[in-house]
Formats: structure tokens, C-alpha cells, sequence
């Protein structure tokens, strides 16, 4: 069942509600992918019903960045949640989420917001708390279900959510990549096929400096210069940001002491990949 009003979703979900069925949640901005695929079925594992919305989010991009030219294809992504398990799709548009005279916003502020994607994205983690606030005041899910592939929005909207006091647990999920190792995103069809070709030495040094890691080397240092440097063997890269912190706090670490996040975002043309992994 596809729907769009607000209303219409509360009031189908309460019926569903009545009858004591757990509703689990999956936010995606749609062009739907295995790695969105994989938190269907999760949610579709741990709870009775599951609602998937599609809507790209016009508060999360800047001016400058995809909002208008983000895939959208609502036939596909229907029929490839319903046969991963999802029982209703949520697809407002801008204007049901957005009415005119809409002007809160909800912002987990410090660090965690300011570094990574936060700082070349300065106003992205607001849209995303404030979007996710709105759907979960909407569908008010038991479990809402995440992928690590976006290991900042993880950690910011856990902090919204244990900040917030709000009643709902969220779901990590591993990021599903590609057989090759390219990590899935609805952004991947962007690439060229030398793009698509370079963008691998993402993972690939990733999983480099992991070796390191385990091979006894604790400097952040150490790690993000190695990372830095092979990256940089692929001539249509162009390096956003290598950075290492403690997580989910995303303090600064000279050394690798506790759980980290190693995480990167590197441009392709005009496409732009990010990709991470937790050591630790
Ligand atoms: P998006 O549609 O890009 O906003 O993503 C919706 C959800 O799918 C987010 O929780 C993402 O972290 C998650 N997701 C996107 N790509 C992947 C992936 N390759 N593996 C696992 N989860 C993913």
C-alpha cells in the first residue's frame, strides 16, 4: 500500500496499533538498493508491520547540491520493498511534509555535527533530525532501522534520540556493498565507468589501513596518511576528508584506543562517495 497524507499513515497505523502489532520503520530517500533492501528485511524480521518511507528531503541538501537531479523511480522502489517484506510506503510530497508556514527545525549541535560530512555539509544534519523527527512523530515506530554506511547520521540521530528522550530504538545495520567492494548508494549510477572503476580504492584502503590496525599500528596519523596516499594513486579522485575518531562520540584521538570510525568522502566528477569503517 502506497500512501501519501499524513493523516491517512496515522490513521492506518493505528488500527494496526489497536490490534498490538509492532510497526519497524526504514527512512530512505528512495532509488532503493540492496543495502536499503537488507534493513527491510531486518525490520521485517523483528517487527509485525513495516513502513518504509521514500522522500527526498529537501532540508538535508544545500543549495548547491542533488536535491533536483536525485534518481526517483517510485515503481521500482515499490515493487522491490514489497518483495523484501515492507507493508506500507510512505511517499509525501514536499508540500504535505513542508507546509508553507513550517519553520522548526530540530539540531543536535557540538562536535558531532560539526566534523565529517557536517563540515562540508553545514546544514545537512539539521534537515536529516529534523526529517526523521517529523517521520517518527508520524509513524512512531518501535524500532527504526539505519545503515552504518552513514556512520555520522547513525551517531547523530542516537544522540537526538537518547537527547530527545523519544520512545523508539534505533537499528544499526552492516553496509552492503557491491561484489567488488564499492559500498551501495543510490548515488553509484552517477559514476562513470572509470569513475566507478577509481572509486573501488575506497574500500580497498579501507580495508588496507583495518590491516594495519590489526597488524599493531595506533597512530591516527599513520592511518590517515596511508589512506590519503593511495587514494590519491587514482587521478579522478578528489579527497573531501580521511578522518579517524573515537565513536560514536566523535572525539579526536591521536591514538587508536578505543572503538573508531575511519571514515572518508571523496569526490568522482560530480558524484560524491563516502564510505567508513569501525575498528577497535
Ligand atoms: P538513503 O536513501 O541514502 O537516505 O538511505 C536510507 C538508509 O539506507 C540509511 O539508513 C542508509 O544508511 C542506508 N543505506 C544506504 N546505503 C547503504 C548500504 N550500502 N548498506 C547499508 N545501508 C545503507
Amino acid at each position: 500500500m502506497i500512501i501519501e497524507k499524513i493523516e491517512e499513515l496515522k490513521k492506518e497505523l493505528r488500527k494496526n496499533r489497536q490490534e498490538n502489532r509492532t510497526v519497524g520503520f526504514v527512512p530512505t530517500m528512495g532509488y532503493l538498493h540492496k543495502g536499503h533492501l537488507s534493513l527491510i528485511e531486518k525490520a521485517k524480521e523483528e517487527n509485525d508491520i513495516v513502513v518504509i518511507s521514500i522522500f527526498v528531503n529537501p532540508t538535508q541538501f544545500a543549495p548547491n547540491e542533488d536535491f533536483e537531479s536525485y534518481p526517483r523511480d517510485l515503481k521500482r522502489d515499490s515493487e522491490l520493498a514489497y518483495q523484501s517484506g515492507a507493508d506500507i510506503i510512505f511517499h509525501p510530497s514536499v508540500e504535505e511534509m513542508y507546509p508553507r508556514d513550517s519553520s522548526t527545525f530540530v539540531e543536535v549541535t557540538g562536535q558531532i555535527t560539526q566534523v565529517l560530512c557536517g563540515k562540508s555539509r553545514p546544514t545537512h544534519f539539521r534537515g536529516v533530525t529534523t526529517v526523521v523527527n517529523m517521520l517518527f512523530n508520524i509513524v512512531e515506530p518501535y524500532k527504526a532501522y539505519f545503515g552504518q554506511k552513514d556512520a555520522q547520521q547513525v551517531a547523530v540521530l542516537q544522540k537526538m534520540v537518547t537527547d530527545l528522550h523519544m520512545n523508539v530504538e534505533l537499528v544499526v545495520c552492516p553496509i552492503v556493498r557491491e561484489e567488488d567492494g564499492l559500498a551501495m548508494s543510490s548515488r553509484n549510477i552517477y559514476l562513470s565507468e572509470e569513475e566507478r572503476k577509481q572509486a573501488l580504492v575506497l574500500n580497498q584502503s579501507l580495508r588496507e589501513a583495518e590491516k594495519l590496525y590489526k597488524n599493531g599500528e595506533r597512530e591516527t596519523k599513520v592511518l590517515k596518511q596511508y589512506i590519503t596516499e593511495k587514494i590519491a594513486t587514482m587521478p579522478l579522485a578528489v579527497i573531501d576528508y580521511v578522518s579517524i575518531y573515537e565513536y560514536p562520540s566523535l572525539k579526536e584521538t591521536q591514538i587508536l584506543s578505543y572503538q573508531c570510525l575511519i571514515a572518508v568522502a571523496v569526490k568522482f566528477g560530480k558524484t560524491r562517495l563516502i564510505d567508513n569503517v569501525i575498528i577497535g
